[in-house]
C-alpha cells in the first residue's frame, strides 16, 4: 500500500444503486481490508487539525471513520444521526440530498461554545448531507473550519459548497 490509487481500488463501483443512473461507490470492499482501512485512518488521521477537539460522524458509515480517527487521535467523538435515534434532548436539521430528503440530529449540550470540530464521512457528494451536519454542529456552538471524506465526486460539487460557508473540506479520493 504506497498511494492513495492503491486505497481507491479497493472501492468498488455498483452501478444503478440505489437508482438507475446512479454509480454508487461501494465502500465495504475497503473496510474489508484491514491494511486498506489502517491506511484510510492513519492518511486522514495526519490531516486533522491540531486545535481539533472532536471527531463529527454522520451516521451511518460517517461513524466507521470518525471511530478509527478519534481512536487513533484520542478525541471525543459526536454522532450527527438519523431521526428518532437519540434518547436525550436534541436538535436536528432537514436536507436534501442525492436521492430524497432527510434529517441528522444531534444531542443537545455535547458541544462546549467554540470547540473545534471536524466533520467526517465516508463520501461527499452533492454536498447536502455535510452542509446539514455543519449546520447543526454550529447550532450547538461548535467551530467547524475542516471536513473529511475518503471519496469527493468533485463532479457533484459538494466540495465548493463546503468551502463556501468556510469549511475546508479534504478526501482522500476523488
Ligand atoms: P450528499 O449529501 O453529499 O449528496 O451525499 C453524501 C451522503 O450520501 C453521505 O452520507 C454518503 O454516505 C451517502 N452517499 C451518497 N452517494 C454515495 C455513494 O456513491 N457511495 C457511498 N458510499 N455513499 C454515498
Amino acid at each position: 500500500m504506497t498511494d492513495n490509487a492503491d486505497l481507491a481500488a479497493l472501492i468498488r463501483t455498483i452501478p444503478d444503486y440505489p437508482k438507475p443512473g446512479i454509480l454508487f461507490r461501494d465502500v465495504s470492499t475497503l473496510l474489508l481490508d484491514g491494511q486498506g482501512f489502517r491506511q484510510t485512518i492513519d492518511r486522514m488521521a495526519a490531516l486533522v487539525a491540531p486545535d481539533t477537539r472532536l471527531i463529527a460522524g454522520i451516521e451511518a458509515r460517517g461513524f466507521i471513520v470518525a471511530a478509527g480517527l478519534s481512536y487513533a487521535l484520542g478525541l471525543g467523538k459526536l454522532m450527527l444521526r438519523k431521526p428518532g435515534k437519540l434518547p436525550g434532548e436534541k436538535i436536528g436539521v432537514d436536507y436534501a440530498l442525492e436521492y430524497g430528503t432527510d434529517r441528522i440530529e444531534l444531542h443537545t449540550g455535547q458541544v462546549r461554545p467554540g470547540q473545534k470540530v471536524v466533520l467526517v464521512d465516508d463520501l461527499i457528494a452533492t454536498g447536502g448531507t455535510a452542509l446539514a451536519g455543519i449546520d447543526l454542529i454550529r447550532q450547538a456552538g461548535g467551530v467547524v473550519e475542516q471536513a473529511l471524506f475518503i471519496v469527493d465526486l468533485p463532479e457533484l460539487g459538494g466540495a465548493e459548497k463546503l468551502r463556501a460557508v468556510g469549511v475546508e473540506p479534504t478526501a482522500l479520493i476523488g
